[in-house]
């Protein structure tokens, strides 16, 4: 597989999505989704320029991560067990689905005996769909000052994950009303500077509504 092109595209969209809303492509980062394949083939996507990588099942992250030596940061983007933290706190840096409070307190305690902080980023259903996790917009700002006493917790920013749509221009509001949250947190909570949200189908709009993550799988890995 030609990870090196698939790359350059996106990175292309990407860029193409920066100039049309005024943004700087380099507060962009790229996450490699790399939970559709094994070891050999997420190495060669690192060697085609992914050095941020997500993974979004403790089964099959920490094999695999504990195989890949290269310099890699990883983003545990999935629903998050309280039981498995101790199992990936070692692994990842980042923690993309914070959305109750024993999770916060598990994170907090394990990265205590750590002796380390980590990055988390708040989910939000946006969208209100049954079926994803995540706070609802009414529960975010109640939710972030509950955090407020967990030292060890760096809340970075916001995340979400839009519906599957055929045309990605019906997400767009999602993806606007998660920046316009952040935006009216900013003032409380000036570390929220993040927002992860826009995968394969929909990336390119959610740049244009200012996502500084987007977390991408199928177009990079899938022929
Ligand atoms: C799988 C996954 C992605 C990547 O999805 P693609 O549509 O393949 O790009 C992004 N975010 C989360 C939380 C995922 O589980």
């Amino acid at each position: 597989m030609d990870y090196r092109a698939k790359v350059d595209a996106v990175r292309e969209q990407i860029a193409r999505s920066c100039e049309r809303s005024g943004r700087r492509q380099e507060d962009v980062l790229v996450i490699g989704v790399s939970k559709y394949v094994g070891v050999e083939e997420t190495r060669s996507l690192i060697a085609a320029g992914i050095d941020h990588l997500g993974e979004n099942r403790v089964q099959s992250a920490v094999p695999k991560i504990s195989q890949i030596a290269e310099p890699v940061i990883w983003h545990f983007i999935g629903n998050l067990q309280t039981n498995k933290v101790k199992d990936i706190l070692p692994l990842f840096a980042w923690i993309h689905s914070l959305d109750r409070l024993s999770l916060a307190k598990e994170l907090q305690k394990q990265a205590d005996k750590m002796d380390r902080v980590v990055n988390c980023l708040v989910q939000v259903n946006v969208s209100g769909e049954q079926s994803k996790s995540g706070l609802a917009i009414a529960d975010t700002a109640p939710f972030l000052e509950q955090l407020r006493g967990l030292e060890r917790i760096r809340v970075k920013g916001l995340m979400t994950m839009a519906p599957l749509v055929k045309d990605a221009e019906e997400v767009r509001p999602v993806f606007r009303r998660l920046r316009e949250l952040r935006d009216s947190l900013l003032d409380d909570h000036p570390d929220l500077l993040h927002l992860s949200m826009g995968m394969s189908a929909d990336f390119a709009v959610a740049v244009e509504e200012g996502a500084t993550m987007v977390r991408l799988g199928s177009i990079l890995m899938k022929p």
